[in-house]
């Protein structure tokens, strides 16, 4: 396998010389968190006035976690930690409940950023000469510009088409020979469908790579994507609150997204508890920022759950590895109090050969019971196919969902493009039972 680095020295460094690193920049981002009202008071209650008080990366240990929440409440300038004159940009997201976050960055920040990425991009091999179609969306949403930025460093060609217009994205794949796309896997599953109907052949297209993330998918729907495209996908992850994508990428193996430790200090913590939990165990992930100095955040709550992968990477990187992201501590459904992630059910629907590209989960209240629907595309080609087939199939999606979610679901079978398509981050559960019913 060949191995690239973008900075080898950071990325190889032995776990001493990573924790002066953690540690040196820990104490500078406490400096500017002591800048926020917000922070100032926080870290005074556990005794850190001035960076002196930090004596060693596990006196992090001390500082309370930072949630959505706290963000949301500190709206719009009570996390921020330079004066606006340094401001460059502004990140912003709307969150379901209407009221915003927003992150800044200086000048250094964005620098700090793009480097991550660049780094993240030669972990999968990507160089100048390939040609980059960035189709995440551009915005206040990290995505777009956040691979952006990193693409440029490295030297791609990089094309700002954005999300959406499913034809030109193809048309210009084609026409520029696109070798490495950056896509939720949603979208990239529904673009494949829209490169058939045109009666285009993969083989027309130069597509090498595809960066996926933004959103959670199984391994399953990995393979597919990669089986559908005959190219490589690699999974991104990242959250605006810790810059955007670049905080965990895979590199060359697949074997789970390396976290840049100098730039990220990640902890799992079982989210009832708030204890740590250990590698290799799920929890929920937690951050602190190292290196954004607008707006430091430390000990931040994801929400998301993973774990960390215990052992060494075969790539040479001794940053730590994070698993595939299981679900989010917020959307877990109860349906007849049994937990069900929709992450489970994913996994099975995937994991079925016939089953095409889309899929749906609904939940309904009826009478007394939740009723849970999954409905899944499958390829035209079982429609032609004679009833009796057809019902064997549910059947046996039917079984497999109920050994793996222990409730047994209705299951309807769609034609390819019956369900919505998002260009964005796909919308899969649909919950339609009252709000008190759903937690
Ligand atoms: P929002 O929190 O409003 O969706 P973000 O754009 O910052 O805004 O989204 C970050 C979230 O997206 C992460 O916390 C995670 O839940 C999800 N996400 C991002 N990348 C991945 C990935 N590779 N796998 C699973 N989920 C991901
Ligand atoms: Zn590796």
């Amino acid at each position: 396998m060949d191995v690239s680095f973008w900075d080898e020295d950071v990325e190889t460094a032995q776990p001493e010389t990573l924790q002066q690193i953690q540690l040196d920049r820990l104490r500078d981002i406490i400096n500017y968190a002591l800048k926020t009202p917000f922070y100032k008071r926080r870290l005074a209650k556990v005794g850190i006035n001035c960076d002196d008080d930090v004596k060693s990366v596990d006196d992090l240990d001390k500082i309370p976690f930072t949630t959505k929440d706290d963000l949301r409440q500190n709206f719009p300038r009570g996390l921020l930690a330079v004066d606006m004159n340094e401001v460059v940009r502004i990140h912003s997201s709307s969150g379901t409940t209407g009221i915003p976050t927003v992150i800044y960055f200086t000048a250094d920040d964005i620098d700090n950023w793009a480097d991550l990425v660049a780094r993240c991009i030669r972990a999968t091999g990507a160089a100048a000469g390939d040609v980059f179609q960035n189709m995440m969306t551009y915005g206040l949403f990290t995505g777009g510009l956040g691979l952006h930025y990193g693409a440029e460093r490295v030297g791609m060609t990089v094309i700002p088409i954005g999300g959406g217009n499913t034809k030109r994205q193809i048309k210009t794949m084609k026409d520029f020979q696109t070798t490495v796309v950056h896509a939720t896997p949603s979208y990239l599953l529904h673009v494949h469908s829209a490169i058939l109907e045109q009666g285009m052949t993969i083989d027309e297209l130069a597509l090498r790579k595809a960066y996926i993330g933004a959103e959670p998918h199984s391994e399953n729907i990995r393979k597919k994507i990669e089986q559908l495209y005959n190219m490589d996908a690699y999974n991104s992850y990242g959250l605006s609150e810790m810059n955007g994508p670049g905080v965990a990428f895979e590199c060359v193996y697949k074997a789970g997204m390396h976290i840049w430790e100098d730039a990220y200090i990640p902890e799992i913590i079982d989210p009832a508890t708030e204890k740590k939990v250990e590698d290799g165990q799920t929890g929920e992930v937690v951050f602190t920022n190292l290196i954004r100095r607008a707006t430091p955040l430390l000990r931040y709550r994801t929400r998301d759950l993973a774990c960390i992968i215990p052992g060494q990477c075969e790539c040479g990187r001794t940053h730590r590895r994070l698993s595939r992201i299981t679900g989010r501590t917020d959307d877990m459904l109860i349906i007849n109090g049994v937990n069900v992630f929709p992450s489970q059910i994913e996994e099975v629907v995937m994991n079925i050969p016939e089953v095409g590209t889309n899929y749906q989960i609904h939940v309904d209240k009826v009478g007394a019971l939740d009723k849970l629907v999954v409905k899944v595309e499958i390829y035209s080609k079982m429609f032609r196919g004679d009833a009796k087939q057809l019902d064997a199939l549910k059947g046996k999606i039917k079984d497999e969902l109920r050994a793996s979610i222990m409730i047994n679901p209705a299951v309807e079978l769609h034609e390819p493009g019956f369900l919505p398509v998002s260009e964005g981050k796909a919308k899969r559960v649909i919950d339609n039972r009252p709000q008190q019913y759903k937690d």
